[in-house]
Parts: structure tokens; sequence; C-alpha cells
């Protein structure tokens, strides 16, 4: 690798709001930016997005606060920051049968996000990933952990406390930590597939980080599960949000220190080793493509390609 570190954001990262944590516990003022005429409320329905543009060249879309009047105060709006002056919000509407009114106020269609992530502006994607993962990290904690109780949305949304006198727990959002590693020799990657994926789809190796285990430990315990390699030299690459739904991608590389590859036939449908030149020359069909271009796992071939 010439550049391991190469401070590239990958996508979904760098959202391009200015967080301010210090206001989220101030109410007038959050109660403020919500009705200001400037700001942007991004609705989430169903874990999809408000996207314009979609089939062409899709962008984030918002509603004003007087759009989204109908449905602030019956939801809980969680402040995301301010882009100079503007204030963002995210919005939750999925108890909505139908979302298509408020989609078309804004001349937008509700999507995944995975659908169209890849083809969007970086910044926009950033944005609506943040504003998907903080929905989906409230609507799986309306109830304490502890005791079972409602919960209620504090900090212009960042945490929930139980509403139980007698507990009142604090939640904080959730991300759950996942490795991901292109396994190398040197000369070759190891790509694999899940017999899930789209036909033809090949991706570096991956998994969730177990308590108890270090990063380090969690790439070589997932290597050894997946296909029966032990590693070495495990390397960090760069980090990549994924709210799809909860996590954080941790990428390294790792240098094999065997080729024989043993399939763990519950984890993987194939595996093998790959030179630079023949996914060079992937031909991104149904026989054999890589990953998604927005996806970390793209990002970690791409670079381990340019190193060589
Ligand atoms: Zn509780």
């Amino acid at each position: 690798m010439n550049n391991p570190f190469d401070s590239r954001p990958n996508f979904y990262a760098a959202v391009p709001l200015d967080r301010r944590t210090e206001l989220r516990g101030d109410r007038d003022l959050i109660e403020q930016h919500l009705r200001a005429e400037a700001t942007r409320i991004l609705p989430v329905w169903r874990s999809q997005n408000l996207v314009a543009g979609i089939g062409a060249a899709p962008r984030a879309a918002w509603l004003s606060a007087a759009q989204a009047e109908n449905w602030i105060g019956g939801t809980e709006a969680i402040f995301l920051g301010l882009a100079g002056e503007i204030a963002h919000f995210a919005l939750e509407l999925s108890h909505l049968d139908d979302p298509a009114p408020a989609a078309a106020i804004a001349g937008a269609s509700f999507t995944d996000l995975r659908n169209v992530g890849a083809i969007m502006p970086r910044d926009d994607g950033a944005l609506l990933a943040y504003a998907r993962g903080l929905i989906h990290w409230h609507s799986r904690h309306r109830f304490c952990g502890v005791c079972g109780h409602a919960t209620m949305s504090e900090q212009a949304g960042h945490q929930r406390r139980c509403a139980n006198a007698g507990c009142g727990s604090v939640h904080f959002p959730r991300t759950d930590p996942a490795v991901i590693m292109l396994v190398h020799d040197g000369d070759r990657a190891l790509l694999g597939r899940q017999a899930q994926w789209p036909p033809g789809m090949h991706s570096v190796l991956a998994g969730f980080v177990e308590p108890g285990e270090s990063l380090e430990e969690a790439v070589a315990r997932e290597v050894m599960e997946e296909v029966g390699i032990p590693v070495a030299d495990v390397r960090y690459h760069s980090s990549q949000p994924w709210p799809f739904p909860a996590s954080i991608m941790l990428g390294f590389t790792a240098r094999a220190l065997s080729p024989e590859i043993r399939l763990s036939p519950d984890e993987i449908e194939s595996a093998a080793w790959y030179s630079r030149d023949q996914l060079r020359r992937s031909p991104e069909n149904e026989t054999f493509r890589l990953s998604r271009r927005d996806s970390i796992s793209r990002r970690l071939v791409d670079d381990w390609l340019a190193a060589g």
C-alpha cells in the first residue's frame, strides 16, 4: 500500500453541517430554528429519504417549516445542525400511511438511499444518511431497555430519557461497529460473495465487532470464520458511516499467512483470489462485479488497485 492513510472521506461521511452540539439543550433556540423561514426539514418515511430528481440527477429534498407545518408537533423533530445560518432538522413521518402528499410539496419522492446514494452529490448523501440513521435509532428506542417504560426525546433528538421517574435511564444514539477488510497476499486480493447479494457482486469480507474484542481481533476472527485463513499486519485504512441501518464500517487491510481457502458455508457462497489485472478487467455485469461505488468495500479495492 503506497498510501493506506489517504484521508479522502468515504461516501456518507463529512456531513456538510456544523452539528452545534452546544445548542441542543436550548429548547427555545431550537424551536426558533425549527420555525425559521430558511430552515430545511428532511423527512424520513419508513427508512426512506425524500429525494428529488430520481432517475436523472438525484439530490436531497426538504420541506420548509411552513410546508411541514401539518406534521411538526405530531412528532419529534431532530436538530441536525447548521449550514451557515440555515438549520437542518430530520422529521419522522413513518406514522403516515401515504407519504405522497408530503413528497409532492417538495416535488420529490421517498426512496431508499441505497438506490440513489452512489449517484447523488456526496454532501447530499451524507446529509440523508445522517437523518436516516438518527430516525432509525429513535424508532428502535421508544421504550427503555432497562425497565420497559416509554422514553422521551431530549437534547433536540440526540438522547432519550426513560419517563419512569424511578428509572430515568438516559439512552444515546447507537452506532454498531463492523470491521471490513481487504485480505491480500501482496499480489492478489481475496473477494467473496454471499448468496443473497445481487448477481455477480463480489466484495471484501466484513463482520460485526463483538464485545470484549479489539478491532484487530475482530478482523482476524471474521477472516478465519469465513475463509479459514490466518492473517497478520492488520492495518487501519478508513471508516464509513453506514446507517443501513446502524453501522459504522471500520476498514482495514490484512495480509494472509496462507493462500488456502476453507469456506464456511454458513457465511459465504464463494471466495477466491484475484490479481490486480483481473480486477481491473472486471466486466461489471452479472458474471462479475465489484461492490457499489458508495461502499468502503469498493474504496478498499480501488485503493489497493491504485497501490500496485
Ligand atoms: Zn427505564
